[in-house]
């Protein structure tokens, strides 16, 4: 029979939507009657019940597996994508993290990190309501997107904390596009709301790309940006040695 043409149909779904998967039927369809035709052209054409059974087999297949799909990239968006700003979570960043870790084996390239926490933003929400600060959220977020290259990533990790990842870069660099980032929020009111951020930068470079040390280090570096008064970028000082976590 021709029940091998469904094996194409099921993976139509996840590649080309659910019109594509139309055109898909409709095409397979088409192929069906040409191949019955063309290689049996002495045989009368398969009776008409045939070919009501053969169509109506493959809508139900590319119907169940549309359904399918559709759920699967679901289930997988939700698990990276945050469903607020819609920029990568944590989840994501751990990934990525793993795999820049598997790079930086082979490459030696270095990688920088910025993360940036709203400041007192815990007022905003007392004093403005949980919904205001969640459209200053929606705002920031999307002004940091802005200020990014397509291709540098950018996390939302926690609350009103973000976190961007520069694989190749080094803590000048990623400093210099952290104060862009820190002008770019502080620019003009966030959804109504005047709203300043506080950075800090760390940088892994070499073979051994220590995650933790990464991640710790541009925390301690934004918990100096705190202290000196937030709205303000501080670097980590590389390379680590006790008591210089942080510079200027
Ligand atoms: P600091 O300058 O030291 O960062 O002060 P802060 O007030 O920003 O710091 P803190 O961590 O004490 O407060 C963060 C607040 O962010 C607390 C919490 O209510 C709020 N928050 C966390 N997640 C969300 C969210 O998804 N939506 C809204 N509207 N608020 C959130
Ligand atoms: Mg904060
Ligand atoms: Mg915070």
């Amino acid at each position: 029979t021709a029940s091998w043409l469904l094996v194409p149909l099921v993976t139509l779904p996840a590649r080309f939507g659910t019109r594509g998967v139309g055109a898909g039927v409709a095409f397979i369809g088409v192929l069906v009657l040409a191949i019955a035709i063309a290689i049996e052209p002495s045989q009368p054409l398969p009776p008409i019940s045939a070919l009501i059974a053969l169509l109506t087999t493959l809508t139900a297949v590319s119907v169940l597996s549309t359904a399918l799909m559709r759920s699967d990239v679901d289930h997988r968006t939700e698990a990276v994508i945050d469903g607020l700003t819609g920029m990568l979570n944590r989840r994501a960043l751990d990934q990525r993290l793993q795999e820049l870790t598997a790079q930086a084996l082979v490459s030696g390239q270095p990688v920088a990190v910025i993360t940036g926490d709203i400041d007192h933003f815990k007022r905003v929400n007392d004093e403005h309501g949980h919904a205001a600060g969640d459209a200053v959220l929606v705002e920031v977020a999307y002004r940091l997107r802005k200020a990014l290259r397509a291709f540098d990533l950018a996390y939302r990790v926690g609350g009103e904390e973000f976190l961007v990842l520069l694989p190749g870069a080094g803590v000048p660099d990623a400093a210099g596009l952290a104060e862009q980032l820190r002008a770019a929020v502080a620019a003009e009111p966030a959804a109504g709301l005047w709203v300043t951020m506080s950075f800090g930068v760390s940088g892994s470079a070499g073979p051994h790309l220590e995650r933790a040390r990464l991640l710790n280090e541009a925390d301690a570096a934004l918990y100096h940006a705190k202290a000196r008064g937030r709205n303000q970028v501080v670097a980590a000082t590389p390379p680590t040695v006790a008591g210089a976590a942080a510079g200027v």
